[in-house]
């Protein structure tokens, strides 16, 4: 049985003129490859900084703020902590539970579930989905009552969230041009220094070329696909991103969405709410700043107004809306 990462959106980092000195650092954090790329040096501390986030929001780390939170029913979490889980119910419930940060007990059974190559049962999907739901948790004056079973997984929100505060960071720290690359969230400062955009692909859900690409100056730019974790089994894939309303990975049509915002809470936190249920894009786009990209499996490519972006590949065409 195979678990598999891809890359779900790439970046162009080359310059028009090849004048100016650059700088890369790698490192692995919140379970991916954490790249940072910028035109002159690279502060120190930016590893650090993205490792002190990480005790906070990491799913997997037995030690971190979430996880410790995780087992209580009424909490005070730090002002980070109780931020992001804050915003995200509200988001939750705009998305009426597309993307719901408290799917953790489902998102727990599907994350085993690959781990062992084999599928849950309905019972325990059953069972799981009970202890899920955004309308049961309260998030008032710093702190946070919830069932005890009930878990919160911010793993398609805290990723987008932390790019933002990383090139921040960096920002305060002297950067004014690179990126910070988290899997499936980038977060882009400010233009080149020729003065161009950066150039974002987003990759094929079928293979290694690009549907298309846009090219954006800020903002973060964050990617929910069906491609990027998935295990098989009897000859199907089940990739990550659950519909809570059925309790199994979600099969709306779209392969990929990409949505581009100046918050990386939004982008991330969309990318998966639209990936789950893209009929609520022209709702989100009424209340929520930002652009987006759909790949759906017609092969057909839905943006948003101001999207700007050029497809690419010959098979996919702009879909009629
Ligand atoms: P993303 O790649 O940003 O769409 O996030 C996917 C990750 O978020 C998964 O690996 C799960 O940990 C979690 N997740 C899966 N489905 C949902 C959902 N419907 N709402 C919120 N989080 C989810
Ligand atoms: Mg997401």
């Amino acid at each position: 049985m195979k678990k598999t990462i891809t890359v779900l959106i790439v970046i162009s980092f080359l310059l028009l003129c090849s004048c100016q000195k650059t700088a890369k650092k790698t490192f692995f954090a919140l379970d991916t490859v954490v790249e940072i790329k910028t035109y002159g040096e690279i502060p120190d501390g930016a590893e650090e900084y993205v490792k002190e986030l990480e005790k906070v929001f990491s799913k997997t780390d037995t030690k971190s703020e979430l996880y410790l939170q995780n087992e209580k029913e009424e909490s005070t979490p730090s002002k980070l902590l109780y931020g992001l889980i804050k915003r995200s119910l509200d988001i939750s419930a705009d998305t009426k539970g597309a993307f719901d940060i408290t799917s953790g007990a489902l998102t727990g059974l599907w994350d085993e579930a690959a781990e062992k190559g084999a599928l849950p049962d309905a019972e325990s999907i059953n069972a799981c989905k009970e202890n899920c739901g955004y309308e049961k948790v309260r998030a008032e004056n710093g702190s946070v009552y919830k069932p005890k079973d009930l878990k919160f997984d911010l793993g398609a929100v805290a990723k987008g969230y932390i790019a933002e505060l990383t090139v921040k960071k960096l920002q305060s720290l002297g950067v004014s041009s690179g990126f910070a690359s988290f899997g499936g969230s980038i977060a882009v400062i400010g233009d080149k220094p020729d003065g161009s955009g950066y150039k974002i692909g987003v990759r094929s859900p079928d293979g290694d070329g690009v549907i298309g690409y846009t090219v954006i100056r800020h903002g973060i730019v964050s990617t929910s696909g069906d491609y990027e974790r998935y295990f098989e089994y009897g000859g199907k894939r089940y990739h990550h991103i659950i519909d809570t309303a059925t309790g199994m990975p979600s099969q709306s049509g779209v392969r990929s969405c990409t949505v581009i915002s100046d918050d990386g809470t939004v982008s991330d936190a969309l990318s998966t709410a639209l990936f789950v249920n893209p009929s609520l894009l022209d709702e989100l786009y009424g209340k929520y700043d930002f652009e987006a990209v759909l790949i759906t499996e017609n092969k057909t490519v839905i943006t948003t107004a101001k999207a700007e972006f050029v497809i690419t590949a010959k098979d996919y065409s702009p879909a009629d809306r």
